[in-house]
This record gives C-alpha cells, sequence and structure tokens, in this order.
C-alpha cells in the first residue's frame, strides 16, 4: 500500500511538475499567481515546482511587476532559452527548412533554402537537410547548450513509432527510413522524431497561432499537396495508425485527374500549386511557388485567366471543406501554406460554398482564418515534438551546477 501511494505521489509531482513548465512553455512570462490559477495548484506548491524547474535551467523568475498589477508583485516565471534546445527540420517539396528552436517556442536561429524538383531522391535531401542543420547550428550550440532532439516534419504518410515515410507521393518516396537517415548523417547521438509536415503544422497554429485556445480545428496546408491536421477536443486526431487527415486525397471530382497517390479526382488536384498554375495557362505544372507568383502578379495586373483561376481554387476549397466541416464540426479552420496566400482573394468565395454545401448548424461559431506562422508552422511543429520528452518530464534532466543556472545571460532572457 505504502509503496503504491510512493509511487502515486511521484506520478503527480512528475505531472504537476510537466503542467507547470507546459504553462510557461506555452504562455511565456507568467506570473506565479497566474501558474497557480491556470494549474489550479496552491502557490506554495507553484514555488517548489518553479524552483526544480530553475535548478534544471529550464526556467528563471523575476520581481517584475506584471501590468496593472496592484500590491505587491507577484514573481514573474519566464522559459530559459539559453539551455535546452531541439533542432528542427521541414521536408517540404518545393523547400527545406531547418531552425533551432528553445522553450517558449523561441526560434533562435533559421534558414529556409529553396530546392528544385529534380533533387527529390532522400539521399540528395538528407545531403541539402544536413547542409541546412550545419548552417543554423553553426553559430552554436555552446557551453551549457543542449540539442536534446531534433524533430523533423514532412509531406508525406509517417509512421510516428520509427519515423519512416509510408509515402511522399510529392517526393516520390515510399518506406524511406527518415528518421535513421537524419539520426546516421547528423550524428548527434539524440532522438529523432518525425511527423507529417500537417498535423505538425495544426499543432504549432494550435498552440500559438492562428488557433490558439481553439478546442476543435482544422488546419489545411496547401503546397504541391494539400495536407491535414485536425485537433479534436484539443487533442491531435491521429487515427488507428496514426494516418488520420489525408484530407488532400478527399475525393472530390471523380471525372477530374489523375492524383499522385494513384486515385483520381482528389481534392489536391483542383486546389494545389498545380491546379492553379495549369487553370491560369502561367508555366508548366508543377513549376512551384515561383509559378504561383506569377499567377498572383497577373491576376493583380488584370488578367481575366489567372483572376478566375484563383477564383476557381476558392470554389473548389470551400467545396472540400464543407465536407470536412459536415464531418468534423471545427471551431476554427486554418489555412496555411498557398491557401493562406490565396486567403485574402479567395475568402470571399470559399464562404459562399460554406454557406451553400455545408449543414448551416454546424457553421455557427466557425472562423476561417490564415495561418500565423505561414510557411514554418511545420518547422514549429517539428520543434514541439522534440521537446515534448522534456516538456512531458522535466524532472529527467539533471539539476545544473548553481553557477550556471544563476548566471542567465541577460541578452538571453526574453522581452
Ligand atoms: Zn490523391
Amino acid at each position: 500500500m505504502l509503496t503504491v501511494l510512493g509511487r502515486n505521489s511521484e506520478r503527480i509531482g512528475r505531472d504537476n511538475l510537466s503542467a507547470v513548465l507546459r504553462e510557461v512553455h506555452r504562455h511565456g512570462a507568467v506570473s506565479r499567481s497566474g501558474l497557480a490559477e491556470r494549474t489550479g495548484l496552491y502557490r506554495q506548491t507553484i514555488r517548489s515546482l518553479v524552483g526544480q524547474l530553475a535548478e534544471r535551467g529550464l526556467v528563471d523568475e523575476d520581481g517584475a511587476p506584471t501590468a496593472g498589477a496592484r500590491g505587491r508583485p507577484s514573481l514573474v516565471v519566464r522559459p530559459r532559452t539559453d539551455t535546452v534546445r531541439v533542432l528542427a527540420l521541414d521536408v517540404e517539396v518545393d523547400s527545406l527548412g531547418a531552425a533551432v528552436v528553445s522553450l517558449g517556442g523561441t526560434v533562435l536561429r533559421s534558414v529556409r533554402v529553396a530546392r528544385p524538383r529534380d533533387v527529390a531522391a532522400p539521399a540528395a535531401t538528407i545531403d541539402a537537410l544536413a547542409d541546412a542543420a550545419a548552417a543554423v547550428l553553426r553559430a552554436g550550440p555552446t557551453d551549457g547548450q543542449r540539442v536534446v532532439g531534433i524533430g523533423v516534419a514532412v509531406v508525406g504518410v509517417v509512421r510516428r513509432d520509427d519515423g519512416l515515410v509510408r509515402l511522399a507521393p510529392n517526393l516520390g518516396w515510399t518506406d524511406v527510413p527518415l528518421a535513421a537517415l537524419v539520426a546516421t548523417r547528423l550524428g548527434l547521438d539524440v532522438p529523432v522524431v518525425v511527423g507529417n509536415e500537417a498535423d505538425l503544422g495544426g499543432m504549432a497554429e494550435h498552440l500559438r497561432g492562428a488557433a490558439a485556445g481553439a478546442r476543435h480545428v482544422l488546419y489545411v496546408s496547401g503546397e504541391v499537396g494539400i495536407g491535414g491536421g485536425l485537433i479534436v477536443d484539443g487533442r491531435p486526431l491521429d487515427g488507428h495508425r496514426g494516418y488520420a487527415g489525408e484530407i488532400g486525397h478527399l475525393a472530390v471530382n471523380p471525372d477530374g485527374r489523375r492524383c499522385g497517390c494513384g486515385a483520381t479526382g482528389c481534392w489536391e488536384t483542383e486546389v494545389g500549386e498545380a491546379a492553379l498554375v495549369r487553370r491560369a495557362g502561367i508555366a508548366d505544372e508543377g513549376a512551384g511557388e515561383s509559378a504561383v507568383g506569377r499567377v498572383l502578379e497577373a491576376a493583380d495586373a488584370g488578367d481575366a485567366r489567372a483572376i478566375q483561376a484563383i477564383a476557381d481554387v476558392g470554389r473548389w476549397t470551400g467545396i472540400g471543406l464543407a465536407s470536412l466541416v459536415n464531418v468534423l464540426n471545427p471551431e476554427v479552420i486554418v489555412l496555411g501554406g498557398l491557401l493562406a496566400r490565396l486567403h485574402p482573394r479567395i475568402a470571399e468565395v470559399v464562404d459562399d460554398q460554406l454557406r451553400r454545401r455545408a449543414t448551416t448548424a454546424l457553421l455557427e461559431g466557425l472562423t476561417v482564418r490564415p495561418a500565423r506562422f505561414g510557411a514554418d508552422a511545420p518547422l514549429l511543429g517539428a520543434a514541439e515534438l522534440a521537446l515534448e520528452p522534456v516538456l512531458a518530464d522535466p524532472g529527467s534532466l539533471p539539476v545544473i551546477p548553481l553557477a550556471v543556472a544563476t548566471v542567465a545571460p541577460a541578452a538571453s532572457r526574453t522581452a
């Protein structure tokens, strides 16, 4: 009996420590009293937990008064950005991203490099990813700075357990062991976790972006393909094998075009980059982001075909969204990537299709917004994936010597 009680209190202590770190990580600077309110824990418990996090270099605190506070200022707890770090990587069809990210979601360094589509082979991709990683890691990390994990976002169907990319039609990949390849190539001797870019983009937008605070979220990222990140009752919807959210392959047009997945008339054949460029008649299909830019320029210059192409993509976007709204009853729809770029131009036609096709009751309280983090949403989500072990069990990190724990350089503090 005593053993069970001991184990339970150990677990409760770990969960409380995790809950406090998650709050600070998510919201940035927060007062001790704010932490007590948000977690429902007693103030003296908060003091002890904050002390444990500070000993591990995860947070620091000062007496700066909170805005509008009266009387005795409550100590403000902040995530430290100079200790725990992760490397985030992002594999898109037209670009690769890399970033070093710390607690609080603070991006310390990041790069995004364009790449030609003819170098999508896994080996060439890993080489280019390693170059991007070297660019962000070169300036650091130095003493006391710890890269504790690597998170990778990829435009494909990913087996989360071992980071195997089962299928990435727009990269031409089948069963590519991405986590293992990245681990071997970078040789950092830290865990490598891989997730689908839309799942991770949705996670980032839900945590701190356009869907912060919402419980039911549909994130739709558009590039060459269309990916979906679903948050149901505050949690990501994974599905039986973790592959849920392949909304780009929703069948919308049985008489449509052949899709990279092998089926015909998938949603992404009507709203992806290729569909936009094809309809505008401006460049060859699959010409990438620059071709999208040319469509937008042509539309701005009054080109009727380009304007119509954008309107058609908007119409098909609304058609797909209406079905998803009927299934999921989301509170917020976040449009990412290409769809975020198009949002100001297609918002009206999307709304019109939603009104025509979604059940009225399911449109009540629904908002459609562009992504806050744009193309970097998946990269930020990949960082969250890599930080997860620290957030889940901060007590597992070693207590760092007092000299290091207290001498936090002023420049590293976030304002
Ligand atoms: Zn498809």
